[in-house]
């Protein structure tokens, strides 16, 4: 798997939901019941939070 490019980051990062904290992502990921399947992460881009895709 190839690493994403700096433009692809950007748009990933326009393109998802953020969320202030760590503990707001792993609430969202809870209720949507996808907690085993994403990881909330640091977004460096906009420094809020984004779960994973995959
Ligand atoms: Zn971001």
């Amino acid at each position: 798997m190839k690493k994403p490019t700096q433009e692809e980051r950007r748009r990933q990062c326009e393109r998802k939901r953020r969320y202030r904290t760590q503990g707001d992502a792993m609430d969202a990921a809870l209720l949507a019941g996808v907690e085993r399947r994403r990881s909330a992460y640091l977004c460096p881009l906009c420094k809020h939070w984004h779960l994973t895709s995959a």
